[in-house]
């Protein structure tokens, strides 16, 4: 114990995530309540806040139906590489399968946005998230939570970045 906290290890120190949770096959807004509310069956996982829910149009590859798109803040006591195994275990559960095609249709979708001011680059985890801080439909989100806090990497805030975002054609609404 006092060789892990040495290290700055200290595994009883909760963290906080922001995660993105979209769908945009079926029932999406209900896709995206029930893997949030996977989330928190949890006990390593608690609910901090969330944001208000939009209707976004498809962006990378657009020839495919509208999304349901927000962010919560979570507060948990797993490592990156746990929380991300954990979230890929609900996508499973809710019957996502591997897309054909890459940012394809998807029943649900959860990734980890931030996570404390870790910045990571490993080969299956990508920490700020790699095309966070270009997503409208991400900025947007987390600045009804936190407008104010900074990418790790650019020092800019949510605010900034998404009052900064160049590409008009990234359509969110919220959702009704
Ligand atoms: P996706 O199609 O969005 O579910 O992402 C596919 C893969 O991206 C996942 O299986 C992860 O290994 C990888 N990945 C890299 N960085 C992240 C992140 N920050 N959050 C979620 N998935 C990530």
């Amino acid at each position: 114990m006092i060789e892990n906290m040495s290290k700055g290890l200290n595994h009883r120190h909760p963290h906080i995530a922001y995660l993105s949770v979209g769908s945009n096959l079926g029932h999406k807004l209900e896709n995206c309540r029930s893997g949030i509310a996977a989330l928190t069956h949890s006990t390593d996982i608690r609910l901090i806040d969330q944001s208000s829910i939009y209707r976004t149009d498809p962006v990378d590859y657009r020839d495919q139906d509208w999304f349901v798109n927000y962010v919560v803040k979570i507060e948990t006591d797993l490592d990156p590489l746990s929380l991300l195994k954990f979230l890929k275990s609900i996508e499973h559960a809710a019957g996502r399968v591997r897309p054909a095609i890459r940012f394809g249709p998807r029943i649900l979708d959860l990734d980890i946005i931030l996570y404390d001011d870790a910045v990571l680059d490993e080969s299956t985890l990508t920490i700020p998230h790699p095309r966070m801080h270009k997503r409208r439909f991400v900025l947007k989100p987390i600045c009804d939570i936190d407008p104010d806090i900074k990418h790790p990497v650019l020092q800019q805030t949510m605010s900034f970045l998404l009052e900064n975002l160049g590409e008009a054609e990234q359509g969110i609404t919220e959702y009704k």
